[in-house]
């Protein structure tokens, strides 16, 4: 700012005495003519009237200078006008090469642009067609006429209206079926800048075979793995309730017994998995929510029998959820649970429902070992274990929040987990409003 204002007022000084050096020249020569014709006072006038006459012409120039469309370098003008002419000449030039760099930068970025696979959209705050590269040409069939049409005409689809009103809060993107290829996949990611918005296309159709492919490979397995295991299942169980088994062979059926259970447990937790992703729509109903936590509460009862945990159940809210009711129970028993197995004998374990400001809450909070902060967001992944000895002794398939997470996505509910190491745990589950349907007319507390 003071650097600024020196600068300015340096350059004032400087335009002031160029003219005024010049003021007085012509001054002085009129001065000597009129002392030499006896008439000073008039030879002065005439020497300012040429002083004016020349600064007429000089700023007539400087005026066709700075209107002439080429940048020629400023005409001879005599005082400031010359230093005014010069520093605009420099910084037209500096505004030239600025200009000439941006506009090679700006051609790199369109060619690549257009050389890339990927469909690249422009459009405006109206959401209308500006710009698209080739590849949007190819893979949207667009032509020359599309421009200034709404991008809804073109992807008329719901799932991608829906996708493109959230996009003010990041998110990453939709897959669609592509509507004018059945057969293909596309992923759409919408990007704001100011008022206009970047629209990316690209083609996941074999990304989408290949998880698809994953998809069917887990639950064939699991499928065909689980009509074997019931039946060396069923035979251990008839073999270890013999009354004549020989000593040495009981506790070899009593840890296969263990295992096969567990192995049941998997392939029961990989197919329920697998059914939740391969389900467009499951069976959805209005969920008498406070009869549902009571069931879970009671379950809960029976599971608690080896920890001897204190359980209470808090209905603050009578409010029912549309949704699954098989799914909803599962999630939420497999929540209250992992409160039982992962606290310590004799520990607390609270559950509630209750009305929040954004819908409804279910909340199970227990005195256990707590989650060190480090693996709090890598929970929900399949298999992810904290402690993977823990787990299994406990009897534990690493898919309980896999599910959990499934369920709660089907259900628009979000997973909140609150934990410190040795400090105990609460998770809580927010249903929006949106998912309400009615009120109980039971009404329980435990
Ligand atoms: P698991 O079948 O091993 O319990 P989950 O997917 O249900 O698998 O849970 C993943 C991991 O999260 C568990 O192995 C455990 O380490 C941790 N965990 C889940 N719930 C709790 C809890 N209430 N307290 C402490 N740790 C928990």
């Amino acid at each position: 700012m003071t650097n600024s204002n020196s600068n300015s007022s340096s350059q004032n000084y400087v335009l002031f005495w160029a003219d005024f050096r010049w003021l007085l020249f012509w001054m002085g020569v009129g001065a000597i003519g009129g002392w030499y014709f006896g008439v000073t006072p008039w030879g002065i006038v005439v020497g300012l009237v040429f002083f004016h006459l020349l600064r007429l012409y000089a700023l007539q120039r400087f005026s066709y200078w700075v209107k002439a469309p080429i940048q020629a370098p400023p005409p001879e003008m005599s005082g400031g006008l010359t230093f005014v002419a010069t520093q605009l000449y420099q910084s037209r030039t500096q505004e030239q090469l600025t200009q000439q760099k941006m506009m090679g930068l700006i051609k790199k970025i369109r060619s690549s642009l257009l050389a890339l696979q990927d469909a690249v959209i422009l459009l405006d705050s109206e959401d209308r067609l500006e710009w698209w590269n080739q590849s949007a040409e190819k893979l949207l069939q667009l032509r020359s006429e599309d421009q200034g049409n709404s991008i809804f005409n073109l992807i008329n689809v719901p799932e991608f209206r829906e996708y493109y009103e959230m996009t003010k809060t990041p998110n990453d993107g939709v897959r669609l079926n592509s509507w004018k290829d059945p057969e293909r996949y596309v992923q759409c990611e919408v990007t704001h800048f100011g008022e206009e918005k970047l629209l990316l296309i690209y083609d996941v159709t074999r990304l989408q075979h290949l998880e698809q492919m994953r998809k069917d490979f887990v639950a064939n397995v699991s499928h065909e793995l689980r009509t074997p295991l019931t039946v060396i299942m069923g035979y251990i169980e008839t073999f270890s309730d013999q009354p004549d088994i020989d000593p040495k062979w009981q506790r070899g059926f009593s840890l296969m017994t263990q295992q096969t259970r567990r192995m049941n447990s998997i392939i029961n937790d990989l197919l329920m998995l697998s059914r939740l992703e391969n389900e467009e729509a499951h069976e959805t109903q209005c969920v008498d929510m406070p009869r549902l936590l009571t069931h879970v509460f009671d379950d809960a009862q029976i599971y608690n029998k080896d920890y001897g945990h204190f359980i209470d159940l808090h209905l603050d809210s009578q409010d029912n959820l549309y949704g699954s009711e098989m799914y909803l129970n599962s999630a939420l028993l497999n929540l209250v649970t992992n409160a039982i197995k992962y606290t310590p004998k004799g520990g607390e374990i609270s559950i509630s429902w209750t009305a929040v400001k954004e819908g409804c809450m279910f909340a199970v909070s227990d005195t256990g070992i707590g989650i060190a902060k480090e693996h709090i967001d890598r929970l929900t992944e399949r298999f992810y274990r904290v402690d993977s000895g823990r787990s299994r002794a406990t009897g534990g398939t690493g898919l309980g929040l896999a599910i959990v997470k499934h369920v709660l996505y089907q259900h628009d509910a979000t997973l909140k987990i609150e934990s410190s190491e040795d400090h105990g745990s609460t998770f809580k589950v927010f249903f929006p409003a949106s998912r309400i349907c009615g009120t109980s007319s039971n009404s329980t507390d435990a």
